[in-house]
């Protein structure tokens, strides 16, 4: 995954199987794992399994846990901010 010709405020979609590595790509993985991030919507405790989604804002990473309701308002809400 190439994150350096993007811009700031991206979807990322990871595959599953990806999240672990990816995770440790951008330096977020020790955050999942200490359950220092929550998911943006339904404020539940993000881990490997229910890892949803990922947006870079303005430097910071913002997640969704994998529920469905929680993805469709997390792009909603990310794109209006
Ligand atoms: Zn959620």
């Amino acid at each position: 995954m190439n994150l350096n010709n993007q811009n700031e405020e991206k979807l990322l979609v990871v595959h599953e199987n990806e999240v672990e590595s990816f995770l440790k790509s951008i330096n977020e993985y020790e955050n999942i794992t200490n359950s220092k991030v929550n998911c943006s919507v339904c404020n539940v405790v993000i881990n490997i399994d229910n890892f949803g989604l990922i947006i870079k804002q303005n430097g910071r990473y913002h997640y969704s846990c994998d529920k469905k309701e929680c993805a469709n308002i997390f792009k909603i809400k990310m794109r209006s901010e």
